[in-house]
């Protein structure tokens, strides 16, 4: 299995190549060159397998033989094993039609684990095979940065430095980063704004001696593992109400479209998903894109679900690239009209295909909060802000598949107790914290906070940095 650039002029790699470079050398991102496919009978087989297992199936066809299948098994084994639920992402029936994948349990409690839990194992792994060190430098504005450092502490060859902004986080993302008081992590406190932070992190790689002495690394949204590694629980979830005997819809709150982009690659392997729902908050390029083949780039809003605050999404490259016939030039010319003009119309025929198979819709925050008393008055379920964007979705007139016995699978992507606020707000409800994580407020933190100057933020990794000391 080799993997190919969507703008077509960078050389292609292998697996482990792609894990460890991220974005590829043309500014594309990495694509698997041929799709692996299941059969009808094959998909059969995997049904009711423990989800590592089921993980560890599906993921390994990516690894081209890089990785064996036993060593994948452990690494899916123990990438799952710290979770909270033993399905690890159950499905939890809504109505008669409707159930939430809730993909929450893991040790953040966001459905970002459920993907950077493994990633950490792989690059572990890989970096052990050819003896090497990552430094993992990362801006987070709150759920990344704690998925991050949860996936890499401990790791013997991965140190990772998380930068925050001062006193901008919420209470319970910083402190998911700072009470981890593992050797190999470090949190540095930024006095600045989120793009201040990341502007700092844009500079430390702009820095080529320093990026190579440190050999860093990031753990971004574009790395295609990430992207297999959400693959397995649309399969799950598609083979336990049915698939591939039954066609299913699935409804994704959607920011960055990884995770609805892993949605498309399980139909793309054969699944029978016959259509994708996306939910947007008030930031609805792609709710636009899909009612009138407008992609245009605004400003970001904050709104209740700040996860999908944002404007472009790296990530529909992707699908871009297998909507216009996989033409790596013609991509690469939609990429940079993008970049230069704010704005993206794409050919009619492209446009019409996407629309055969995707829905978008737009849910702003009272009619979040309005979804969210919802669910709990009607269903008696706790929802956070983006699974509430996702329900909705799933019900608004037009959407779903006009025949009811389509099951919609809605990607739960957070723990209501991760905004809590908000829960609160529309349910008078407080969502407690999961047994686990309860003691959160009163555990000790430890973070560095140092103003916006790159001088001292290098030489604070630099002299955190195992490989330095
Ligand atoms: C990251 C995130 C999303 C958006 O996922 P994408 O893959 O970026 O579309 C939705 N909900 C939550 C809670 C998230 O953390």
């Amino acid at each position: 299995m080799r993997y190919i650039s969507t703008r077509g002029e960078a050389p292609a790699r292998d697996f482990e190549g792609v894990l460890l470079a991220g974005l590829a050398e043309d500014g594309g991102l990495f694509v698997p060159e041929t799709w692996p496919t299941l059969s009808p009978a094959e998909w059969r087989a995997l049904r009711g397998l423990p989800y590592p297992e089921l993980a560890a199936r599906l993921i390994h066809p990516f690894t081209g033989g890089q990785i064996a299948f036993e060593d994948l098994r452990t690494m899916t084994g123990r990438a799952y094993a710290g979770f909270g639920h033993p399905a690890i992402a159950p499905l939890v029936q809504l109505d008669e039609r409707r159930f939430a994948l809730e993909l929450f349990h893991g040790p953040t409690l966001a459905f970002k684990d459920m993907a950077l839990q493994l990633l950490g194992h792989l690059f572990e792994h890989v970096l052990e095979k050819r003896d090497q060190r990552l430094t993992i430098v990362g801006a987070t504005s709150g759920d990344t940065g704690s998925a991050a450092i949860e996936a890499c502490r401990d790791r013997a060859r991965i140190d990772i430095v998380i930068l925050h902004p001062h006193e901008r986080t919420s209470l319970v993302q910083r402190r998911q980063m700072t009470t981890v008081l593992s050797d190999n992590v470090r949190n540095l406190a930024i006095e600045g704004d989120f793009d201040a932070c990341q502007d700092l992190v844009k500079a430390m790689f702009n820095d080529a001696p320093f990026r190579q002495e440190m050999g860093l690394s990031a753990v971004n949204s574009i790395n295609w593992a990430r992207i297999a590694a959400q693959i397995p629980y649309y399969a799950a979830a598609s083979l336990a109400l049915g698939a591939p005997d039954r066609p299913v819809a699935v409804s994704v709150p959607t920011g960055n479209f990884g995770n609805v982009l892993a949605a498309w690659a399980a139909r793309r392997m054969g699944l029978p998903i016959e259509r994708l729902i996306i939910g947007t908050n008030r930031n609805d390029i792609l709710a636009r894109f899909l009612a009138s083949n407008d992609m245009t780039g605004r400003a970001v809003e904050p709104s209740l679900s700040p996860s999908m605050d944002i404007q472009v999404s790296s990530n529909f490259e992707r699908l871009l690239f297998e909507l216009l016939g996989r033409d790596a030039a013609a991509t690469g010319e939609q990429m940079r009209r993008f970049r230069a003009e704010g704005r993206m119309p794409i050919p009619d025929a492209a446009w019409r295909e996407a629309t055969a198979l995707f829905r978008g819709f737009t849910l702003d925050d009272p009619g979040t909060l309005a979804e969210i008393r919802r669910l709990w008055t009607g269903q008696q379920y706790l929802a956070d802000p983006h699974t509430a964007v996702g329900t909705a979705a799933s019900h608004a007139p037009g959407l779903a598949p006009d025949d009811p016995a389509v099951p919609i699978i809605i990607a739960a992507t957070a723990h209501p107790a991760k905004f809590p606020d908000a829960v609160e707000q529309a349910t008078r409800v407080r969502p407690p914290l999961p047994a686990r994580l309860a003691d959160l407020y009163e555990r000790e933190e430890r973070f560095t906070v140092l103003p916006a100057a790159l001088d001292q933020v290098e030489g604070f990794v630099r002299s955190h940095a195992r490989r330095n000391r």
